[in-house]
């Protein structure tokens, strides 16, 4: 047996392989750029470049590409050989310092939203040291940036860098006020929790709606579905089992620290956590993660569906950002401390998360919004399209004692009054669970749970780093100008709690009654669909707080819009196109057979015996009749609602459109087409059914 320790990272060019396989200089001028973002010269990136490709030679890779993240949400790759011919007509295998730093891929075709004219092809993408390149096949893989020639953005990881930055401009000018003078910088850390559902490939490849898709889009409720609660934590089945090995054995590989697995709510549906990390890590990790969790299925004969809304009926997938910032040197703040400072640093970090999460609430609900994650959010599986913060009872009476000046009647009756007297320690497993919350404060994290299953989590933490740099900006400005800081520390961790309470909430996010007193008594946002949310991108706060951070530029943020919102447009139109045709070619077809069948028989039964009243075939022959015709009356509604797009002026009215008739016109032809499901025999329906789907991997 392989041990683990042997094999982990066997096909990353990390921190141990740069040590072995470059010099002292050039090794220490990387880890240089690495840590501190120092410039890399080239003569530098050639040693880089030459020790990386004998290294993935010796790997057995023969290409080379650049592993960018345009904004398709997946990743990019275009491949190069490292062969370069000689002049004895033999080939050397070369890789210079030049191919290493910057790649120049023809990016016309992906998404710019209108940031680069087609006739300007080129983009260019740029090495990004700070992830380690490593193999994949026979692929070194580089992970970089892609901006176009004027510089802009064309990718997720080139603002999720800025906003690590950003977050660490003002982190740090915290720290120095509180004394810290040895932290070189602060990261944001993220481990993302990943749902995902498997299937056969054999009844995968039967229904066109998930091979066109990544959903059914038809599909009536089997008699058993999540109601007896037996597949969450239950015992993995021998087949996915060996699927989590395989997969397991993948990622360790590739240097990924998969940690937990276990079944979720849903029958077919499982989860994998990693060991947290580095954001932009994270975020490369989980990209990669999401890759390798389909073809190693492929590899089973199974298929691994990522989408947020597989079946009606069942949970959908999501993924939880568990996020929290540090220091170079370990520090978690957002952990309570010893010290009454260190807790006065914790409340300061914790009120500038209650601030950005407040102040940015569309942020983050924009942050994940797509089609498929707007069946989630809501609907009583997913946290509410309501963001609120789930601090827990003990964290909350200590906010509320700050907020009153008054005794915190926790476990030492103590007033409190920063930096002076000691804070009550926290206890972190009171800080107990609420599966609700969008926003929960889990001890010395926050773990943000309305992401979508397929969303790359850039989006998500590029607002998350961007919305809490902005609170610390804020504090930073008023405490190194004040006079006595811990008066001026105290005043505004109240003055925090005062205008931001509203955001907090313990209780159950599912209830209606919450939604009602969140959205009516509290003012805060519900922005219920994509085209609700997505405007307010581009309100004014939200410019120029990016801006002013210089996460994105005015034209950046406008690509984005524009971006999301034809995501958004094109997923339904291809599910709407892909249930006409499903409608009109295999149902409509196979519900007339079996409603032929039925009438024959009938008919043949009476010849037999005239007596005989054959009501069951009668009556399901009338039933099934006016439930074709209403089906074919609901596809052409359908089309109808989909010619009517061409009207629309942009892509903000036809998403409008879209989400006030097209969605309304599935869910009815959807429901027709149900019910006949149940009324027609097994063997004429054209595709496997839900409890085929969901029970069917041995
Ligand atoms: P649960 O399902 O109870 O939320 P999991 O173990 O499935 O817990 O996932 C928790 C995730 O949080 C893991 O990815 C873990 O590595 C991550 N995590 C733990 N501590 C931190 C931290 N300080 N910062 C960021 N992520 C963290
Ligand atoms: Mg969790």
């Amino acid at each position: 047996m392989e041990k683990i320790t042997d094999y982990f990272g066997s096909l990353v060019f990390d921190d141990r392989v740069m040590k072995a396989t470059l010099s002292a200089d050039v090794y220490n001028s990387l880890k240089k750029t690495i840590d501190e973002g120092a410039n890399l010269d080239l003569g530098v990136a050639n040693s880089v470049a030459a020790a990386m490709k004998d290294w993935a030679i010796s790997k057995g890779a023969t290409h080379f590409t650049h592993w960018f993240q345009p904004l398709t949400g997946i990743t990019a790759e275009k491949h190069d050989s490292f062969i370069t011919p000689a002049p004895d007509g033999s080939v050397i295998m070369d890789f210079s310092g030049k191919e290493l730093i910057k790649g120049e891929p023809d990016a016309s075709s992906f998404p710019s939203g209108g940031l680069r004219a087609t006739f300007e092809a080129r983009g260019y993408t740029a090495w990004d040291p700070t992830s380690y390149a490593f193999i994949k096949g026979k692929t070194l893989c580089i992970p970089t940036a892609f901006c176009s020639y004027g510089g802009e953005a064309l990718d997720k990881k080139t603002p999720l860098l800025r906003s690590m930055e950003a977050l660490n401009r003002q982190a740090l000018r915290i720290l120095r006020l509180f004394g810290n003078t040895t932290a070189k910088y602060v990261r944001s850390s993220v481990g993302p929790e990943q749902e995902y559902f498997l299937i056969t490939k054999e009844m995968y490849d039967q229904r066109p709606d998930l091979r066109f898709t990544g959903r059914t889009l038809f599909g009536a409720m089997p008699p058993k579905g999540q109601q007896m609660d037996d597949h969450y934590f239950g015992a993995i089945k021998p087949k996915v089992a060996e699927y989590m090995e395989d997969l397991n054995h993948e990622l360790w590989q590739h240097g990924i620290l998969a940690k937990t697995e276990h079944n979720e709510v849903a029958p077919a549906q499982h989860e994998m956590a990693p060991i947290y990390t580095t954001t932009n890590v994270a975020t490369d990790h989980n990209q990669l993660t999401m890759e390798l969790m389909q073809t190693v299925a492929k590899r089973h004969g199974l298929v691994c569906l990522l989408h947020e809304k597989p079946f009606a009926g069942v949970n959908g997938s999501g993924k939880h950002n568990n996020w929290s910032i540090s220091t170079d040197d370990g520090i978690n703040l957002l952990s309570p401390g010893e010290t009454p400072y260190e807790n006065a640093q914790f409340l300061l970090f914790l009120c500038a998360v209650i601030k950005a999460v407040d102040d940015y609430q569309d942020l983050l609900r924009i942050a994940v919004a797509t089609a498929a994650n707007d069946h989630r959010l809501g609907a009583n599986e997913a946290p509410p399209a309501v963001v609120s913060i789930f601090l827990g009872d003990e964290l909350s009476g200590v906010l509320e004692a700050i907020e009153h000046d008054s005794p915190y009647e926790g476990v030492e009756k103590t007033k409190i009054k920063l930096g002076v007297s000691v804070l009550p320690r926290f206890n972190r497993d009171t800080t107990d669970r609420n599966r609700t919350s969008p926003f929960a404060f889990t001890g010395n994290k926050f773990e943000f749970r309305m992401l979508g299953s397929s969303n790359s989590i850039a989006c998500t933490n590029i607002m998350l780093n961007s919305a809490v740099a902005e609170s610390l900006r804020v504090y930073a400005d008023r405490l190194e100008k004040a006079e006595n800081f811990e008066a001026a520390l105290h005043e505004m961790i109240q003055k925090t709690i005062k205008d931001h309470k509203r955001i907090i909430f313990n209780g159950n996010g599912y209830d209606d009654a919450w939604i009602k007193e969140a959205t009516e008594v509290r003012g805060l946002l519900n922005y219920k669909t994509t085209p609700d949310a997505l405007p307010h991108l581009l309100d004014q706060k939200n410019v120029d707080m990016l801006m002013q951070h210089k996460i994105y530029t005015e034209a950046e943020i406008r690509s984005r819009y524009e971006i999301t919102l034809e995501n958004y447009c094109k997923t339904v139109v291809i599910e709407a196109n892909t249930m006409r045709d499903i409608a009109r070619m295999q149902i409509l077809p196979a519900v007339e057979r079996f409603a032929t069948d039925l009438a024959a028989a009938a008919m043949t039964k009476k010849q037999m015996d005239p007596s005989l009243e054959c009501a069951y075939e009668t009556q399901t022959v009338r039933k099934l009749s006016a439930l074709t015709d209403g089906i074919a009356m609901k596809t052409q509604e359908l089309e109808l609602a989909l010619l009517k797009l061409a009207d629309a002026a942009d892509i903000t009215e036809e998403s409008v459109m879209i989400r006030d008739s097209v969605l309304d016109k599935m869910s009815e032809l959807r429901m027709v087409c149900d019910e006949a499901e149940v009324l027609t025999a097994k063997d004429y329906w054209p595709f496997p059914k839900y409890g085929d789907l969901l029970f069917g991997v041995g």
